[in-house]
């Protein structure tokens, strides 16, 4: 099992402990770490890349309670570095936390966020209709994300019962285990892209800009 470092820290550097390194199938190999801070591929979030020792991580997957850091050379266990690299990160976390205000927009409108998919280029929230659904104006809620993101509120982690919720401000709080910016203001704008309602499901395709 490794210590997911990244639950409660922004750091991108740190010395940790290489468990195991094993050979795949493809040439690449598997390298299990004591603690990690590179996000796995999953919760609708891509992998964090970066190095171990100056060896590059080209993804992280998710195995189990395992996470499998894949890399191009075989890394000797034992004490290691590891670096995620900035600037991926910081988009994946940007375009995370605005799925997350565009929930806090959208729900009080009476709409259930279902799915999220917060890949760059592909990014959108699923929500589903309730009884209270009201009708959304794509500029209305486009407004009302980036005043969420002017007012710059501070993100909250509370790993306090079995979950890590995950919230900005007073906003409603959400089960998440992904990567997020420390404070709303880092998102930076969010554009409305598209959206679309099929079989009740309402699909809004958005990105984050500067
Ligand atoms: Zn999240």
């Amino acid at each position: 099992m490794t210590q997911r470092t990244y639950f409660n820290s922004d750091q991108l550097s740190m010395h940790t402990q290489v468990l195991n390194c094993t050979p795949a199938d493809d040439g690449q190999f598997h390298v299990v770490l004591a603690a990690t801070l590179f996000h796995p591929q999953g919760g609708g979030q891509p992998s964090d890349v970066g190095t171990i020792n100056g060896v590059a991580v080209s993804r992280v997957v998710q195995q189990d309670e395992l996470l499998i850091h894949v890399t191009q050379a075989a890394i000797t266990p034992g004490e290691v570095d590891i670096t995620v690299l900035a600037e991926p990160r910081q988009l994946h976390a940007r375009l995370h936390s605005a799925g997350h205000l565009l929930a806090n927009v959208i729900e009080p409108l009476g709409w259930r966020a279902v799915k999220g998919h917060h890949w760059p280029g592909e990014a959108r929230v699923v929500f589903e209709r309730t009884a209270a659904a009201q009708e959304l104006d794509a500029d209305t809620v486009q407004a009302a994300v980036n005043a969420l993101i002017h007012c710059d509120a501070p993100r909250k982690i509370d790993m306090g019962s079995d979950k890590r919720m995950l919230g900005f401000g007073a906003l409603p709080m959400t089960a998440c285990g992904g990567t997020h910016v420390a404070s709303a203001g880092q998102i930076k704008q969010v554009v409305l892209l598209k959206m679309k309602e099929k079989k009740g499901q309402l699909s809004v395709q958005y990105d984050v800009a500067a």
